[in-house]
């Protein structure tokens, strides 16, 4: 991972990234995924500014935060309190995100002022960039639409790339809470191993049509994304890459039974 970091810092455009985020603790405790997140922080380029797509931003319609202020939203219940303290003082992207509502032409995107940065973005982010000295600004996700054009929109947002944004799906490619062995961290139940194989095999070979059909991929797929919010922030990592670029794999693990910490990096080859 350092060396393949390291290697990025000449290249252009921007890496992409993927993140599988868990257990919000991941934010305040030192674990095996929250310390990889750090080390990416130390070796990736240095963005100028970072945009991030989180599972637990919903709308009808599209939004991007256009706060100069975004504030740390606390989006959970039955945590300790010290994850209650977090916050994440990063300043919003304003300029970026009003390119972002002026250059994507084929989807409506409206300017936010009441969300923030929630813990899809900022349990990762106090890891990858702790001093929180970067610009960050989110995208919602449409509840109304399908996978597909999720896919289409991140296309459409591949310029970011190129003014040096750091754009980052967070999610998780299996996600299932009804099922969740919460005492168990190292259990992985055998259709979520099922899923999360099945989805890196279709990522790694380029398979968009059965990625954004992932629907009628199969029960262990049904089981893995009961909802598609989770799910689609891959999606759009994944409308990001080029068709020259590759995909590496980290933190590659099922915990408690039901959830994937699998997370990607799209660079150039
Ligand atoms: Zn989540």
């Amino acid at each position: 991972m350092n060396k393949l970091a390291t290697e990025l810092k000449s290249t252009a455009p921007m890496p992409v990234l993927f993140v599988g985020h868990g257990s919000p603790m991941n934010a305040i405790e030192e674990t095996p995924y929250s310390r990889e997140w750090t080390k990416l922080g130390e070796n990736l380029p240095r963005p100028t500014a970072i945009l991030c797509i989180s599972a637990h931003w919903e709308t009808n319609g599209t939004f991007v935060t256009a706060m100069d202020q975004p504030k740390t939203i606390h989006d959970f219940g039955g945590f300790p309190q010290a994850l209650f303290e977090v916050q994440y003082p990063a300043k919003g992207a304003t300029v970026m995100a009003e390119e972002t509502r002026n250059l994507v032409k084929n989807t409506q995107i409206k300017s936010d002022f009441n969300w923030g940065l929630d813990h899809g973005c900022w349990s990762i982010l106090t890891h990858l960039y702790p001093k929180a000295d970067i610009p960050v600004f989110q995208l919602s996700l449409d509840y109304t639409k399908s996978a597909a054009s999720h896919f289409e929109l991140s296309k459409e947002l591949a310029f970011l790339r190129r003014k040096g944004v750091l754009i980052i799906g967070s999610g998780n490619i299996v996600h299932n809470l009804r099922t969740v062995d919460w005492r168990n961290p190292d259990n992985a139940f055998d259709w979520a191993s099922e899923a999360n194989a099945k989805i890196k095999k279709l990522i790694l070979s380029g398979d968009f049509d059965q990625l954004l059909n992932y629907k009628s991929l199969g029960k262990a797929i049904e089981l893995a994304a009961p909802s598609p919010e989770h799910y689609l922030p891959l999606i759009y990592a994944l409308g990001l890459k080029e068709n020259t670029e590759e995909v590496t794999f980290f933190n590659d693990k099922i915990v408690m039974g039901s959830i994937s910490m699998t997370s990607l990096l799209i660079h150039s080859a």
